[in-house]
């Protein structure tokens, strides 16, 4: 149970601003390790972008479109059984546009045979390929790009690159221009046994893990916005949220790399050439999203349990970012999400740059917000003719609503480019007791990235409190 801000302690051994998944399993792990954990929370709910929203009787499931199988693994180790016990595979991804339809249940077996059988590549040449990215780690040389590798394996090919490329595109954000380090670790993770989800919905998830951190003697308050983290002689002390100051031996961060460090923190605490590197940092695209909500009693076919769709004749990163884009995922939300609920809803992702939506003026963005829901439900019918009948709710969301709710630089979906991981990595050595977790270097983003990421930094924060 969240309490409110009146109701907690003046001093924590630990702060955690944001519960993101990354901040939630950072503040678990230490409560754990025994420290006093305070975590403040601006929205009114935990989960950051693992979150959901309820209209009528919809509920809708905002990043739940699919993580790979070492999510079971991370669950039992770092939060519980419970936790691990229902996430359930999905068994049916499709792809649709003008290069190639098929369906996959986007594990290594399936890839190998797709592209062996249907793109006639070679045997050799698909285990060669397989064999790379599977060796690849993070102290890889980064000087290569996905599209080198591609290349390299697979020149000319550009059926084959969008095979590979655009489900992780849609995962992280990454492009073909990004380090092929960053494609293959992801991809990887997903080829070792496919696309995985949360059984019960992110609700659910949510709600197991807050009895978790209560259960371990976390301190939550949400509706509690943290305007600065107070340092001292390159020592942080506590923060200062909603007027009051709280005092802590170490903060951990959770809000975006760039928003710790230029707003929440004074940047005269690094030095000239730690700000020299934030200041390079580029974030990662936004998002957009088209909710539809199909009518109580109603039933839809099975399509797929989430589908790649698009009109574009050949993968483009740009293309997936434009505006008018003609890509898009549909994740289809069958009963089977929710046992017990005969519900079903679609949620429609595209990938989106925040300036474009930022510069509409108010009457041409809400008729561009509107011409994307059109657009949605005509690329919809493709697959479910006339859904729209059925329909009984029908709402978007843009970059403006992530960064309204996240508060991340330009509503970033998936945190940093690569170079951010290395500023999250080092803000300790700047500032004393101060740690930043959360989305950054594309590898340490998404749902198994957040938490893994708060586990390697909880271990970092433990061996800080002990050494005082
Ligand atoms: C549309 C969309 C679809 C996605 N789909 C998937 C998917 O299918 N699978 C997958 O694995 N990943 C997906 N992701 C990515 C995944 O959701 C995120 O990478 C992950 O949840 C981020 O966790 P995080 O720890 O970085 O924190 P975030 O979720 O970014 O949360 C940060 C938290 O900090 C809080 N905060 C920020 N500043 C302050 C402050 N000053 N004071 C108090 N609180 C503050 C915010 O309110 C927020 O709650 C998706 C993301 C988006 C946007």
């Amino acid at each position: 149970m969240a309490v409110s801000l009146q109701q907690t302690k003046d001093a924590y051994d630990v702060i955690v601003v944001g519960s993101g998944l990354g901040g939630l399993t950072t503040a678990n792990r230490l409560a754990r390790s025994g420290h006093s954990v305070l975590l403040l929370e601006h929205h009114h709910r935990l989960g950051g972008l693992a979150t959901w929203f309820t209209r009528k009787t919809h509920i809708f499931d905002v990043s739940l479109h699919g993580f790979p199988y070492g999510m079971v693994k991370t669950c039992k180790k770092y939060w519980n059984r419970e936790i691990m016990n229902s996430i359930v595979q999905l068994r049916d991804i499709v792809f649709d546009n003008p290069q190639f339809s098929l369906r996959t249940t986007f594990d290594k077996e399936d890839f190998i045979s797709i592209l062996n059988e249907k793109f006639e590549v070679g045997m050799g040449q698909i285990e060669r390929f397989f064999s790379r990215i599977d060796k690849m780690n993070f102290y890889d040389d980064q000087s290569m790009s996905t599209r080198e590798l591609f290349e390299e394996f697979f020149p000319g090919r550009t059926d084959v690159h969008r095979l590979l490329m655009e489900p992780i595109t849609y995962a992280n954000g990454s492009t073909l221009d990004d380090p092929a380090i960053t494609y293959g670790i992801v991809f990887s993770n997903f080829m070792n046994r496919g696309v995985f989800t949360f059984e019960g919905g992110t609700d659910q998830l949510i709600k197991l893990m807050a009895a978790e951190l209560e259960k371990n003697g976390v301190t939550i308050c949400t509706r509690a916005r943290v305007d600065r983290i107070v340092t001292k002689n390159k020592k942080t002390i506590g923060v200062e949220v909603n007027g009051a100051f709280k005092k802590a031996g170490a903060v951990v961060s959770n809000s975006g790399i760039t928003n710790t460090i230029f707003q929440l923190s004074d940047p005269g605490q690094y030095s000239e050439e730690f700000l020299a590197k934030a200041s390079k940092i580029r974030v990662n695209n936004s998002s957009c999203q088209v909710y539809i909500g199909i009518q109580e009693g109603e039933h839809i076919d099975h399509i797929g349990d989430l589908l790649f769709t698009s009109l574009s004749p050949e993968f483009d990163s740009a293309e997936l970012l434009d505006i008018n884009t003609r890509s898009k995922t549909f994740s289809v939300y069958y009963p089977k999400t929710r046992p017990g609920l005969e519900r079903y809803t679609i949620v429609a992702s595209m990938n989106s740059n925040y300036d474009d939506w930022a510069a509409l003026e108010e009457q041409d963005y809400r008729s561009t917000k509107q011409h994307m829901i059109d657009r949605t439900i005509v690329d919809l019918e493709r697959y479910l003719p006339a859904v729209k009948t059925k329909i009984d709710w029908l709402e978007a969301a843009t970059p403006l609503t992530f960064s309204r709710y996240t508060l991340h630089t330009k509503g970033t979906s998936f945190g940093t480019k690569f170079e951010g991981l290395d500023v999250s990595r080092t803000i300790f050595k700047e500032v004393n007791g101060l740690f930043h977790v959360g989305s950054v270097g594309i590898i340490m983003s998404g749902w198994l990235g957040a938490i893994n990421y708060g586990v390697i930094v909880a271990n970092d924060v433990d061996g800080y409190l002990r050494s005082l």
